[in-house]
């Protein structure tokens, strides 16, 4: 497979509606000039194939022997890269808040574990799926995502690998730039 650079990954989210840029009102309330739905690329397996083949480049080095990804927005890419590399792809999803490994799902002490997701904004889940694994004795060599929107700020303490950054920032309606230069506020998916 050729390298995918982050301007052929951003066309490939355009082309498929998972990257939208103008002036959107989010689903918070907020206000942003973008918008970043993994799940409408991920839907087209060839989109999702080839996003989870360019992250399994980056990593393939590192040898993990398992994909932890966090349900539900890291399953699909999880499994896409788990296939590239000929590992099993398992996933963590959360009962009562808390997320856990469920459905039998195991991780030997001293398995070598790759974090799997769509996007990283905060590195939130991407902790908290690392220390899903290391509960179990596990060691985690990388965190991976298609899509790095933390600015260079997620908190994590082992490598962290990405296809493209993407900054999208967001505004308070009553200070909203593209709001005071007059710009029309759309629904993301809205056509008007
Ligand atoms: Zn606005």
């Amino acid at each position: 497979m050729t390298p995918m650079d982050a301007a052929t990954i951003l066309d490939r989210f355009r082309r498929a509606g998972g990257l939208l840029e103008g002036h959107f009102r989010l689903t918070s309330g907020l206000h942003s000039s973008g918008y970043l739905q993994c799940a409408l690329v991920l839907q087209h397996p060839r989109e999702a194939e080839a996003c989870g083949g360019a992250l399994a480049e980056r990593v393939r080095h590192l040898g993990a022997e398992v994909v932890l990804s966090p349900a539900l927005g890291g399953i699909v890419i999880g499994q896409e890269v788990g296939r590239a590399l000929g590992i099993r792809a398992i996933f963590a999803e959360r009962q009562d808040g808390r997320l856990m490994l469920r459905r039998g799902f195991a991780l030997e002490p001293g398995e070598t574990v790759l974090v799997v997701e769509d996007v990283v904004t905060t590195g939130g889940s991407t902790r908290e799926t690392i220390d899903v694994a290391r509960a179990r004795g596990a060691v985690v060599v990388s965190a991976a995502a298609i899509i790095d929107r933390s600015g260079g700020r997620q908190p994590l303490d082992v490598p962290f690998h990405s296809l493209a950054e993407v900054s999208l920032p967001t505004y308070e309606p009553e200070s909203c730039p593209l709001c005071l230069a007059g710009q029309p506020v759309v629904k993301p998916g809205s056509r008007t």
